[in-house]
């Protein structure tokens, strides 16, 4: 009789884990349909934050890069990438002619502490890591000639011209106080000076800017560019008479990139889970990002994090709750990423990481495969959830076969012209489950006829050699100087 009231007890037990799994199935939830009011609402918000400043959560801002690299972009140029978890410095040279550009990039972590400390502390770091690389290079450090720099800063910036901007607020995992609403390029120019290395930044653009910059340079179809990797923004070519918000806007292009911060998006139709609110609420920046919080490298792991910890509360079958379960970010998306795509018969590498990670020992097969599920239902809403993004702007500028977003002609007369989108970050390169659900998403919403003509292209490390592009095409020497 014992033995059969434990068992009782332990069926009652995985019906519980069983209706979390279900509810949380339920609640991220991203049918067709659904991702098709998303892609509605991300074009309609794209509009009244063109409309006007503060109009919409998206911010839509101005960059002032009205033209895209040609391929005719000559010498020697340098970048610097700042505002994921790596921080890159890149070497390019340009021979005036459309190649394979193969940078010399160096690439390191940013030590933790510079992510909230002084803004000097981490400027002057940035400048040092420069330095040195200039040396390697062997490029003189002082020399009379000034190198010119493209600075790529990932973060909300208001520019007042391509080159300048200050910081609206930080994302991710930075909260350096004395920044916020500070000159971006002054900052790193004045650590440049104390370093003594005579370089100028010639441009400061978002990693997405830089992204469209090297897809446009590869591929002349390129209208978007996309990042998903820590944090998660899109820019794409606008035209300036679309941008009500900044009346007289001329370009000689007729046309600017303009910085989405979709990150920042929201809509009711959003999926929306009790993970997410908490999640939401003990960030540090409640109510901001919320679209990133469900998409991006930062949170997926501790969406999941808090799905195993409410399950282990509700249950034993991860056997006595680990206090490792109530540490913010304690599972990273690199391991809930190798855990989804885990494909031993016997799910070695889940049981490793449970062990090793979140210090839950001993788990059986049965339960290995329920983490496995929860990862696949995490990434598979942030991966529909971009995709519905993408296709937001291709309405916007009608390039999703519907001809724009009051336009009235049926699908079958328009001619669906081939449109690319760069897109870059870790989670969409090295999460393959992610890639391949984004892509399946794209398909059912755009439909087989339209998909046919949307390419989506990788860009390697395009943030930052898309900076050093366009640091060329408006360095003091190009016709498009900007001094
Ligand atoms: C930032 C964007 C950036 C994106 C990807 C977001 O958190 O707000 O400016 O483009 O991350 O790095
Ligand atoms: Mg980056």
């Amino acid at each position: 009789a014992l033995v059969v009231g434990r068992r009782v007890k332990s069926r009652k037990k995985w019906n519980r884990v069983v209706g979390v799994l279900k509810e949380l199935e339920e609640s991220c939830e991203t049918t067709v349909g659904r991702l098709r009011q998303v892609v509605d609402a991300m074009a309609v918000e794209m509009h009244a934050g063109l409309a006007s400043e503060g109009g919409s959560k998206l911010k839509m801002l101005l960059t002032f890069v009205d033209n895209l690299p040609s391929g005719s972009e000559k010498g020697i140029f340098y970048a610097l990438d700042l505002g994921g978890t790596n921080f890159r410095v890149l070497r390019v040279e340009l021979g005036g002619q459309r190649s394979d550009l193969d940078p010399d990039v160096e690439q390191q972590p940013i030590p933790e502490q510079l992510m909230t400390g002084r803004s000097e502390d981490l400027f002057d770091f940035i400048a040092s890591s420069l330095y040195q690389f200039v040396e390697k290079a062997n490029d003189s450090v002082q020399s009379p000639v000034t190198k010119e720099l493209g600075f790529t800063f990932s973060f909300p910036v208001k520019q007042t011209s391509v080159s300048s901007g200050v910081l609206i607020k930080w994302t991710k995992a930075f909260a350096i106080e004395d920044m916020v609403g500070k000159e971006v390029a002054g900052a790193l120019q004045q650590a440049l000076a104390r370093k003594g290395l005579n370089m100028r930044v010639a441009v400061l653009v978002n990693d997405t800017v830089g992204t469209l910059a090297l897809g446009h340079y590869h591929d002349e179809d390129t209208v978007a560019a996309v990042i998903i990797g820590t944090g998660t923004n899109a820019c794409y070519w606008e035209r300036t008479d679309a941008i009500i918000k900044c009346q007289g806007l001329l370009t000689t292009s007729g046309s600017m990139v303009v910085n989405m911060e979709w990150g920042n998006f929201w809509s009711s139709h959003l999926p929306r889970t009790a993970y997410d609110i908490e999640l939401d609420a003990e960030s540090p920046n409640p109510n901001d990002q919320g679209f990133e919080k469900m998409i991006s490298g930062m949170y997926l792991g501790d969406i999941v994090r808090r799905v195993i910890l409410r399950m282990s509360e509700e249950s034993d079958i991860f056997g006595p709750v680990s206090s490792r379960l109530y540490m913010p970010f304690a599972l990273r998306t690199p391991a809930m990423a190798a855990m989804h795509e885990d494909d031993s018969p016997e799910l070695i590498e889940v049981a490793r990481i449970l062990k090793d990670v979140l210090d839950i020992p001993d788990v059986p097969l049965k339960v290995r495969k329920l983490v496995v599920k929860i990862c696949d239902v995490v990434t598979c809403r942030a991966a529909r959830l971009a995709a519905a993004g993408i296709v937001g702007i291709l309405k916007k500028i009608g390039r999703d076969g519907s001809g724009g977003i009051t336009g009235g002609r049926s699908r079958s007369d328009v001619k669906m012209r081939r449109t690319a989108v760069a897109v870059e970050g870790s989670l969409y390169t090295q999460y393959t489950m992610f890639r391949e659900y984004l892509h399946e998403a794209l398909h059912e919403i755009l439909g087989e006829d339209i998909a046919r003509h949307v390419v989506i292209n990788v860009t390697e490390d395009g943030s930052g050699t898309g900076a050093a592009l366009l640091a060329a095409s408006h360095s003091s020497s190009s016709s498009g100087s900007v001094d």
